[in-house]
């Protein structure tokens, strides 16, 4: 039978892309989880993506009831779920003050990283019960939030200090609406946001793989600079941005490539290891790439795991 992924944010970007080159194999049916029906429709048909390789969802990670919906909504197309990937992000690097989610939370954490927490943690047991040989958990992982690379140590780099401001709840009410209670900082947040995520592939891996058999990876596919996620951006940014990136640091991946390097982590039969970082090398081959300390410290992810499950409601 084909195979059934879920990727969230798959309206466009790398999201967009890995959805169109899994269809295009013809062994996938992608579930789509998007914010806006219209723009995912319209969006898969400019893609050339048949119509029967796809489902669109309505998901709105800046909402945990819509979370929970999604999950519901998902179960009720009796479709197995095979593989799931946490790609969705928002990046506000100009904002100068925080917006927040439906639950109050700080948007880049509350949608990148406790968005993605929840629905992970609900669907863990959907792909449990799927009888796919090779069942994945991917989060979309990045570069700029690993301090021991050259792109990790732009400032302002991140930081989750002893997690006091998540603990408070991110709320800029009783507590900071960054993670380690500092100042907001919309860059910052968002590089916070991606070491949660690869902090998150890391704590499901200790607790689940074994007795699951579940993958659980993350990725830096490459610097893809054209993609929406630079969308408020300063437009002398936005400008340059691409050629520096093609040119001076040489990291440019088109979306096509990127998508390609995701679609690998979801479906190719080599990547079946748990608990991977993936980055790929100049010749577009895939290696186990080292995260950073902080990316990697387990006493933090533990500790990131309990606040999270309590402020999401699992606890
Ligand atoms: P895009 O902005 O193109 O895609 C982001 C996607 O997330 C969009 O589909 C967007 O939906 C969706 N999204 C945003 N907020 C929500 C929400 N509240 N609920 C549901 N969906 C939401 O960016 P990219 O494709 O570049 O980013 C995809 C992933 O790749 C992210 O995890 C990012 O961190 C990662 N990444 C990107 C790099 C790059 O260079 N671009 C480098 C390293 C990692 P909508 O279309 O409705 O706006």
């Amino acid at each position: 039978r084909k195979g059934t992924a879920i990727i969230t944010g798959a309206s466009s970007g790398l999201g967009l892309a890995t959805a169109k080159a899994l269809a295009e194999t013809g062994k996938w049916h992608v579930i789509m989880g998007c914010r806006d029906f219209l723009k995912a429709s319209r969006a898969a048909k400019a893609a050339g993506m048949d119509k029967d390789s796809y489902t669109i969802v309505h998901l709105d990670l800046a909402s945990l009831d819509s979370v929970r919906q999604f999950v519901k909504n998902v179960r009720q197309l009796e479709m197995p779920v095979d593989v799931v990937v946490c790609n969705a992000a928002v990046y506000q690097p100009t904002a100068k003050e925080p917006s927040f989610t439906a639950d109050g939370f700080e948007m880049s954490v509350g949608v990148n990283h406790l968005g993605h927490f929840l629905l992970a943690r609900e669907l863990l047991s959907d792909l449990q019960s799927s009888d796919y040989p090779s069942k994945r958990l991917i989060i979309v992982g990045s570069i700029t939030g690993n301090t021991n690379t050259l792109a990790g140590n732009v400032p302002p780099k991140a930081n989750l200090g002893d997690l006091r401001g998540l603990a408070g709840g991110l709320n800029g009410v009783g507590s900071s609406v960054m993670i380690d209670g500092g100042e907001f900082d919309g860059a910052k947040a968002y590089k916070d946001s991606k070491v949660c995520n690869m902090l998150t592939m890391q704590e499901f891996h200790r607790r689940y793989h074994e007795d699951t058999g579940v993958t659980f990876a993350s990725l830096y596919p490459g610097c893809i600079a054209t993609t929406g996620l630079f969308r408020e951006h300063i437009p002398l940014f936005r400008l340059l941005f691409p050629p520096f990136q093609k040119y001076i640091t040489k990291g440019y991946v088109s979306e096509e490539e990127a998508g390609k390097r995701l679609a690998q982590v979801v479906s190719d039969p080599s990547l079946t290891k748990s608990g991977v970082y993936w980055s790929w090398n100049k010749n577009s081959a895939s290696f186990e790439n080292q995260l950073s300390e902080e990316a990697s410290d387990a006493d933090k992810a533990k500790k990131l795991w309990e606040i999270s499950e309590k402020l999401v409601g699992l606890a």
